[in-house]
């Protein structure tokens, strides 16, 4: 007390002594050029970032490790596992364990407008929420495929206002899916409105990322239209080109997106580092007239000869987009592990009649390998694109998306720097969509903290084995308590939702 009287009688409060310091490490900020230091925690937030922390109660050595803020993913499909009664489940650990500590859900138009993922129990990573056109619509008119009338339109747009009112970050749409599919532009941008006037965003999984209707470059100039006429900014979801027909078209869509965002709009688009996406094996190849009805309608028609020589012409057409037989790789069931090639040499059937052979059994799950890797690292280099998980159960790309991206396109390809995968895998998705003091180390920002290994950080899982957690993580902080400590997840689920705030005056 003696010695603390001077400092009080001088109007200077002693520090208060920090938490915790991660000591030594490489850290990589978000916002400045990498350098050796320590990083230090009170509570739940950073209240160091220098050359030499004072001493706390508690120190991680961080020597030869990378110290950054914790990875935030823009397009996850985590919903389920966020609502699980199962506490494990609820940790994510395929996403503590690369170092993610906050993923959005709700995308591709499926986020109910209650945001369910903002309530519920504790989670292991933090969340955000968006309202769903596809789940907007559904309430509203079901799956018909006609335009709203006047009445169900106000209705849609006030199902956004609430939803946008109660937290969400802004309209996440699908439009390459039913229903959805069945709205025209005007529409969207009625609801994106709703969104924009409170300070949301627009995410768009795009009405075609390849040539199935209007093409790829006209579904990005469709994105960029919506957010120019509803004014608010425009997040492209996985950005990519999908199968043969569009294979090196990244440069026209990068063109169109930066000639918007020279034109004073807000574009951006998240990217997932994998060449072959996941879908099923009905999905891929079967037309959608034939699968009307649903499984049963598809398998009636299989069974009209005349229809069936339709379907397996038009399938014969899809897996030429998505590249051929040996382009599918089938990742669930009895065929686990083997491409259509060779299920169909195995089963001495031409491709089609094979897929149709599976088909008839069950739909299992697939790799498309539709796109290039000149056109991965072309989209993956603009300073507009962000690192995203896309993740769905039976791809590789829930256990291992930022792991891989670090590690094939870091350090093995050079696409990017070790700053600018932090920055575009944290920083970048913190300022689009405006997660207040989050995605970089600073003081005063919450402590989201990731400390990984850099010669070991990298993904386990691969297309055959899915579920394998990715390696070289040390440690996690989420909002400041030890998520990961020593590779291992404490079970701490320090989580939290993160609910978008509308500006005032545009709610009740
Ligand atoms: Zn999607």
């Amino acid at each position: 007390m003696k010695r603390l009287l001077p400092l009080l009688l001088l109007g200077v409060t002693p520090p208060e002594p920090l938490d915790l310091v991660i000591r030594g490490g490489t850290v990589v900020t978000g916002t400045a050029a990498p350098f050796l230091g320590d990083i230090g925690v009170r509570g739940e937030r950073i209240a160091y970032v220098g050359p030499h922390a004072p001493p706390a109660a508690r120190t991680i050595e961080a020597r030869g490790t990378v110290v950054a803020p914790g990875f935030i993913d823009p397009h996850s499909h985590i919903d389920a596992a966020l609502a699980s009664r199962v506490a494990r489940e609820r940790l994510v650990l395929p996403f503590l364990l690369q170092g993610v500590t906050t993923a959005f859900v709700g995308n591709d138009g499926s986020g109910a407008p209650g945001l369910p993922a903002l309530h519920g129990a504790a989670t292991g990573i933090n969340r955000a929420a968006y309202v769903g056109f596809g789940a907007v619509r559904a309430e509203v008119i079901g799956e018909a495929r006609r335009a709203p009338t006047p009445p169900e339109l106000a209705r849609m747009r006030a199902l956004v206002a609430g939803a946008m009112c109660r937290g969400a970050l802004g309209l996440s749409t699908g439009l390459f899916y039913a229903p959805q599919s069945f709205a025209d532009t005007a529409e969207v941008v009625a609801l994106a409105r709703e969104a924009g006037v409170r300070g949301g965003v627009y995410d768009t999984h795009l009405r075609d990322e390849s040539t199935y209707t209007i093409g790829l470059e006209a579904a990005v100039a469709e994105a960029i239209r919506i957010g120019r006429d509803a004014r608010l900014p425009v997040n492209i979801s996985h950005i990519k080109a999908l199968g043969v027909n569009v294979l090196g078209h990244a440069p026209q869509v990068i063109a169109a997106v930066e000639r918007a965002r020279a034109g004073g709009q807000r574009v951006t688009a998240d990217q997932y580092p994998w060449s072959a996406s996941g879908t099923s094996l009905v999905a891929a190849l079967v037309p959608l007239w034939a699968q009307d009805g649903g499984r049963a309608g598809l398998l009636r028609r299989l069974d009209d000869p005349a229809q069936r020589i339709r379907i397996e012409r038009d399938m014969a057409e899809n897996l030429r987009k998505r590249g051929g037989a040996a382009a599918l790789l089938v990742t669930e069931g009895a065929e686990t592990g083997r491409t259509l090639a060779a299920i169909a040499a195995r089963r001495r059937l031409p491709p089609v009649a094979a897929a149709l052979a599976v088909i008839r059994v069950h739909d299992p799950a697939v790799a498309s390998f539709n796109q290039s890797e000149a056109d991965i690292a072309a989209f993956m280099a603009r300073p507009w694109v962000m690192t995203g998980s896309d993740a769905s159960t039976g791809h590789p790309r829930v256990y291992g998306s930022f792991a891989r991206k670090y590690r094939e396109y870091v350090v093995r390809r050079r696409v990017l720097t070790l700053r600018q995968f932090v920055e575009r895998s944290a920083t970048l998705a913190a300022d689009t969509f405006g997660l207040a003091d989050r995605g970089r180390l600073a003081p005063g920002a919450f402590a989201d903290v990731v400390v990984f290994d850099p010669a070991r950080y990298a993904e386990r899982a691969t297309y055959r084995r899915p579920a394998l957690f990715a390696t070289g993580v040390r440690t996690v902080l989420v909002n400041g308590q030890v998520a990961v400590m020593d590779g291992r997840p404490t079970g701490r689920a320090a989580g939290r939702a993160l609910p978008h705030r509308p500006p005032p005056g545009t709610c009740p």
